[in-house]
This record gives C-alpha cells, structure tokens and sequence, in this order.
C-alpha cells in the first residue's frame, strides 16, 4: 500500500475527551476515528489489524469444531422479556415499524437459543456449536477507555449446546485451550494472560475470565505466584486462596477483560423451553455454554501494552503491514529503487507498507513510522543506496543496521 493512496493520516490534534493510551495512539496514528463516546470507526490501517485478530481467532474456534454464522444485530424485545432481561441497564431499545418493539443486541443468547431450537431436535444432533463475529452494542456507562469499553464493539461469541453436563465440561476445557492459543497467537501469552476465577452466577461456581495484566486495566484481579492464575476481585471475599494450589500468595494487579467462558448449563433452555429427545425418547432440557471474546478489546488492550513514547509496537502477527518502507530524499535514482524494493516485496507476498510522498520531511516520516508502529522499517536514501545497502530497524530495537540490498529478503523471513 501507498501511502500516497492511503485513506486516513497521522495527526498530532486529538480532542481532550480522549483520555486512554490505546485510543489517544490508534487516533493520532490514524488507525481510528472517533464517532461518538465509544463508538469509533475502523480506518484502513485499524481495520487490517482488527481483521487479523478476527482471522486468528476464527481458525482456532474451527478448530474446535464450531461452525461460524452470522446473527442479526436487532431483535423483538420479547425475547428479553422470556430470559428477564429487558430491564437491562446497557439495551439499547427503539421502536420499529407499526410500534414493534426492538433492541440492538448486547450479547445473543436471546437469538440464538430459539435459533438452535429450530434444528435440535433429538440427542443424536449434539453436541453442536456456532460462533459469529459481529457487533455488539451496550449504553456502557463509562466509555473512557477507547477500544477497551465501547458502546458499540466487536465480540465473537461462541455457543455450545450438549445433552449432559459431561459433554459441557469436556468442550469448556476444550474451547479454554483454544482460548490460551489465540491469546499466545496475538501476542499476549507468555504469562501476560491470565486464567482468572470469577464468580460463576446461580450455577455453577465459577466462570473464567481471561485477564490481560495491564496497568490500564479497569478490572482487579489477585495473581497467585506459584501457579499464575487468579481471582477476580468480585469474588475474593469467597476465594481468599489460590483456587488451584490453595497456597500461593495473591498478589493485587490490574488487568483487562480479554475474554470470558461461562457454563450456562439451562438458564436460556429453560428461558426458552428448549429441550431434546435422549436416546429412550425422554425430553430433557439442552445444556449450554457461552464463550466470549472482543476483537476491539484485544486491539487495543495490545496497544495498551505494546507502546513507547513514540508510538505503537505491534506484535508481528497482528501488525497491519511487516514492512514500512521509507524513501528519504528527492533523488531520482533513490526513489527508483524504492519503487524497485517495494514491488519486489509485494512479489514476494510481504505486507509493505509504502512512505512515497513527495511533500512530506524525512523527520515527517520517520515520526509516523514510529507512531504507527510495524515490525520492520527499511529506509532507502541516496546514503544507503550509495552503499548499495538498505537501512533496516526493528521497531523494538534501538540501532538500526545497514544491510546488503541483495539480502533484504533474508533480513525480513
Ligand atoms: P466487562 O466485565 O468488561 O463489562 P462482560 O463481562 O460484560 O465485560 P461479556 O459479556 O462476557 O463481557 O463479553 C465477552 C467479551 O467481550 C469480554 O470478555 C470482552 O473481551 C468483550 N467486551 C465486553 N464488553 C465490551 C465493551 N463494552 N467494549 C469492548 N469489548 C467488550
Ligand atoms: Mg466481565
């Protein structure tokens, strides 16, 4: 991509509303626009790195069998009114045609509970699971956090529905790995995220957050030092030991919701009169679980903690572009070989993303190659190139190095 072509630009103006780093960062980057409090549009830049985070987590919910649809963002209230939830402080509630009454929806047990019914029938149609990644909109009270609370954010929530609580807790456990992988996937493992015990509701006795540790973090969680999990907050009143050792010391920390799974065993079965034929022909009630993740969550939770002064330091797996490649200087020959390194890279299949603009200073663009923050910054200028060389700099490192032209390809594998 040119960025002479590319919609959206760095700014150093932001409004003073804006007080979170990760939303402060993706704006003056230019990764995202501010609609209102909590709601943001997604700029080119911010949306290559939202699909990518989407795609990691798409790949490890196929692999565990789930099969991915995509559900309606508004809904008949009425089915609020059958799980007791239209009263809830987040829905967004208005009127459609002929005074139907609708909401945009929160979260989907509400549609996809009677959407399931319509093809469960027997024991031998479970255990089943489907997960979407969509939108999800809630009136947030506090949206001061950017990406981190909007009142309208991405989620991908996964269901799962069994015959028995068995299956339930195989597939849990499942989808719980699955969890671990997509967080090591995007750059937040090696202990960053964190197994938390919550509070599980009316029954069961805990559900698990994933929380990532982070000074932002708007949420409390009490880290054990021998096993690394933790509990919430919420609950420690009831868990005042490690839940898993039962000895280590708790150590307070923040941490950031990234995720949450939960046994609903039949709280929207019931809600919804759903149930299934077992194998001598009884009716029993489906036994589910929900799986929850935010993709804008994740986004900027990862600008959260992967920052500097200057800007962004994305992990290589969800950076919009590997490469950003600077051309300083006005010669000709200098922006030949540019335009020559540049379309070797897209023949070679490497994310580039490509600083040609004539106007801009080189301060200019060595400021937004740091505020934007990809992996790799190659800079061709008449120096390297009399050297025939490229200057190369990983943007976490703190030298850059001169390297053969010739090897370039080998530097960037
Ligand atoms: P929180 O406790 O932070 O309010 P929650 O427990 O209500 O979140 P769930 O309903 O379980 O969240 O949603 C599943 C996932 O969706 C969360 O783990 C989080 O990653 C994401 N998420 C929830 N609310 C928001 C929000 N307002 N903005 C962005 N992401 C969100
Ligand atoms: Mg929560």
């Amino acid at each position: 991509m040119r960025v002479s072509y590319l919609f959206g630009k760095t700014t150093k103006s932001i409004s003073a509303d804006e007080e979170s780093v990760n939303a402060k960062l993706l704006i003056r980057a230019g990764f995202i626009a501010k609609q209102l409090a909590g709601v943001y549009n997604y700029l080119p830049l911010g949306l290559r790195v939202l699909g990518k985070i989407q795609n990691i987590i798409r790949e490890e919910m196929n692999a565990i069998g789930a099969n991915e649809i995509l559900m309606p963002a508004m809904t008949q209230e009425e089915s609020y009114d059958k799980t007791g939830r239209s009263a809830m402080d987040v829905l967004f509630k208005f009127e459609g045609q002929g005074g139907a009454k609708l909401v945009l929806n929160p979260t989907h047990e509400e549609v996809v509970t009677p959407l399931a019914q319509k093809f469960v029938f027997s024991y031998q149609d479970l255990p089943v699971a489907v997960y979407q990644i969509q939108n999800k909109f809630r009136n947030e009270p506090r949206a001061k956090s950017g990406l981190l609370r909007g009142r309208e954010f991405n989620m991908k929530d996964l269901y799962s529905f069994h015959a028995d609580e068995t299956d339930l807790d195989k597939y849990y456990e499942l989808a719980k790995a699955a969890y671990f992988k997509i967080y090591a996937r995007l750059g937040l493992g090696d202990g960053r995220t964190v197994l938390t015990y919550a509070s599980g509701g009316v029954f069961s006795k805990y559900s698990h957050e994933f929380q990532t540790l982070a000074e932002a973090g708007e949420d409390t969680v009490f880290l054990c030092d021998k096993c690394r999990v933790a509990v919430n907050k919420e609950i420690i009143d009831e868990q005042k030991t490690c839940p898993v050792c039962g000895g280590g010391k708790l150590e307070e920390k923040n941490g950031i919701e990234v995720g949450n799974i939960f046994k609903l065993k039949t709280k929207f079965s019931d809600a919804f009169n759903f149930q299934y034929k077992d194998a001598a022909g009884k009716e029993q009630p489906v036994i589910m679980g929900c799986y929850g993740m935010g993709p804008s969550r994740v986004m900027g939770t990862i600008v959260e903690v992967f920052h500097d002064d200057k800007g962004i330091i994305w992990p290589e797996a969800v950076a919009p572009y590997r490469v950003h490649l600077l051309v300083l200087g006005k010669e000709e020959a200098v922006g030949a070989e540019a335009e020559k390194i540049y379309k070797t890279l897209i023949k070679e299949g490497i994310e580039v993303l490509f600083d040609d603009r004539e106007r801009a200073s080189a301060g200019e663009k060595l400021s937004d190659a740091d505020l934007i923050g990809l992996p790799y910054r190659v800079i061709v200028s008449a120096k390297t190139l009399a050297e025939k060389s490229v200057e190369i700099k990983k943007r976490d490192a703190v030298e850059a190095k001169l390297v053969a032209t010739k090897s370039l390809l080998k530097e960037l594998a």
